[in-house]
């Protein structure tokens, strides 16, 4: 029988794979991080019912961990595609982990015992992990990896390892696998708001970004979701949010809008709320864009519980001795105020996957201007591309949220399957 291949496991991806393997056809998922996941996984709680991420995340990953027809390659990403629909040959690159895959049964005694601490990329930037580390516990497939660019070589975890699992050398894999069609669902990245340089983020410690927010308000992240300025470690007494950082701005070229930064920011404001109402918040914000199924209500509960929505954006954020002033104009009284936050919280867009541009020139489907993946027609083909057996899901395609990244993983897994039936 003809197998799929999906290219990235965040939820899109994951969903598709469930998708296409529960009909009985044999998937690879191919993911570059060492677990599948995603933003997702990365999130605190979801809008608009607040729901915990990854109490409604998990469940899924776990269910590709133990589906016999999904293929789960991490640390690999697809270098080359030849073929045509129901007969394609893609190569894939594995990069080494460093620790035995088939023999790692994730106790995590080798983290345990490892002296050295570099910044957790999970955590964005805010919380540590060790040399030999998990991303975080609930990680997809269970084992652990081991950083070689940090590790000191002490020879702890070697020595701890009952299983004798950790490599001292690994080399990168490549190999084929034969396809009837692809799903690419390689995701977004977060503006990087240091091109705003106004703003003074990683110059200004209390000014974060809403993923490192996200980690933050997490009771499973770095500060056990306690709010904390990151300059002196005390509680905050105001949360500003900037809106649309990164997007709906020709000044640096995006003019596209994220989507889920409005919806985001509210969430985040309404969390704050619910666990310390004495905290002020403010968003500053262009317009808010409420547009998906109970999204204007959940921005009525956000007014209701005394957050201030502010009609403006900030041209720049002035260091003081003694903090932060924000100077905005509010445009719907046409007043000129200066606000004094303790952590400003900057609501960063959404871009392509780094290396999503070369995908597509490897596959021979087009971006569009802003490099996202183009669909054949927006309307009426919105997860096909021009060549027949090559779909697009999720944020990928363009800035989305979770229920629409998901019936696009849905919607891909339907054309690919079909592929691999017709293929036989
Ligand atoms: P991603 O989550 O980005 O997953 C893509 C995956 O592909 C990643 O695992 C990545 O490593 C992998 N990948 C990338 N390139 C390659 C490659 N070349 N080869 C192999 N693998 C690759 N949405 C909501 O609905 N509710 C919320 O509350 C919410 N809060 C948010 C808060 C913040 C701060 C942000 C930034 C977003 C939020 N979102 C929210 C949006 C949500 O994160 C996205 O809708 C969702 O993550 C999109 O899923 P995806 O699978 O398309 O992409
Ligand atoms: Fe700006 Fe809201 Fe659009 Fe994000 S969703 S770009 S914050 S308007």
């Amino acid at each position: 029988m003809a197998e799929v291949a999906v290219i990235g496991g965040g939820v899109a991806g994951i969903q598709a794979a469930l998708d296409v393997a529960n009909h009985g056809v044999r998937v690879h998922l191919i993911e570059r991080q060492p677990t599948i996941g995603g933003h997702m996984a990365q999130l605190d709680k979801t809008f608009p019912t607040n729901d915990c991420s990854m109490c409604i995340l998990s469940p899924k990953m776990v269910d590709v961990a133990r589906n016999p027809n999904i293929i789960l390659h991490t640390l690999s990403e697809v270098t080359g595609i030849e073929g045509e629909v129901g007969d394609f040959t893609i190569t894939v690159l594995r990069h080494p982990r460093f620790v035995d895959e088939d023999e790692c049964n994730g106790c995590g005694d080798c983290i345990e015992v490892c002296p050295v601490e570099v910044y957790n990329e999970f955590d964005a930037g805010i919380g540590v992990r060790k040399a030999i580390y998990k991303p975080h516990p609930q990680i997809v497939p269970d084992v652990t990896i081991r950083d070689a660019d940090h590790c000191i070589d002490c020879g702890l975890c070697y020595d701890v390892c009952g299983k004798d699992a950790v490599l001292r050398e690994e080399k990168e894999k490549e190999f084929t696998l034969h396809v009837a069609s692809v799903i690419i669902a390689t995701g977004f990245t977060t503006f990087d708001p240091q091109i705003k340089g106004q703003y003074g983020y990683l110059r200004y410690p209390d000014v974060i970004t809403s993923l490192e927010f996200e980690r933050m308000i997490n009771a499973s992240g770095p500060t056990g979701g306690k709010l904390r300025k990151i300059s002196d470690g005390t509680a905050p007494e105001s949360i500003l949010f900037i809106q649309c950082v990164g997007s709906r701005d020709m000044t640096i070229k995006h003019g596209y809008c994220s989507g889920v930064c409005c919806m985001y920011a509210i969430k985040n404001a309404i969390l704050i709320k619910e666990k310390n109402p004495s905290i002020e918040v403010t968003i500053c914000y262009m317009d808010i864009r409420a547009y998906g199924k109970g999204y204007e209500e959940y921005y009525e509960r956000a007014k209701d519980a005394g957050i201030r929505f502010l009609r403006g954006i900030p041209g720049e954020i002035i260091r003081t001795k003694t903090g932060m002033e924000v100077p905005v104009e509010d445009t719907e009284t046409a007043e000129y105020e200066v606000l004094t936050p303790d952590i400003v919280v900057l609501s960063v867009g959404m871009e392509p996957a780094t290396g999503a541009k070369e995908i597509a020139e490897k596959f021979g489907i087009p971006v569009d201007d802003n490099d996202f993946f183009q669909p054949e027609d927006l309307k009426l083909a919105p997860v096909n591309t021009i060549k027949p057996g090559i779909y697009i899901a999720g944020a990928a395609v363009a800035p989305k949220d979770i229920p629409d990244s998901v019936t696009q993983g849905e919607a891909a897994a339907m054309r690919a399957f079909r592929d691999a039936i017709r293929a036989g």
